[in-house]
């Protein structure tokens, strides 16, 4: 049985009550979600990483050999890096691999 008969839905106060609580927790949520940390940057470097990675072993496939450790032609070149070649969202450093097994030379954040 119903103990509140006369009352439908929620009162208005109810409902600025629970606009108030969202809002709050928006408050608190937002900061969190927009990356005010450099976590964000770590994982974009990772994304670089394994990019330039897969960059490498498809140079090595169509040329027979890894590209230059400081990677000026394969950076250069618009088929493997349309819009150049990245640098470290974290530090800004230029990204080099290790010429003997194609993989980016640090970047352990
Ligand atoms: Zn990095």
């Amino acid at each position: 049985m119903f103990r509140f008969t006369t009352k439908t839905g929620f009162s208005l106060l109810e409902l600025m009550a629970v606009v108030a609580v969202v809002g709050l927790v928006a408050l608190i949520m937002v900061p969190r979600l927009s990356g005010s940390d450099d976590s964000s940057e770590v994982a974009a470097c990772h994304v670089y990483k394994g990019h330039i990675e897969i960059q490498a072993e498809l140079w090595r496939t169509n040329t027979g050999s890894w590209p230059a450790a400081n990677l000026a032609a394969i950076g250069a070149d618009t088929n493997y890096f349309p819009e150049g070649l990245p640098t470290c969202p974290v530090d800004g450093s230029a990204y080099t691999i290790d010429p003997a097994t194609g993989l980016v030379v640090g970047h352990t954040h």
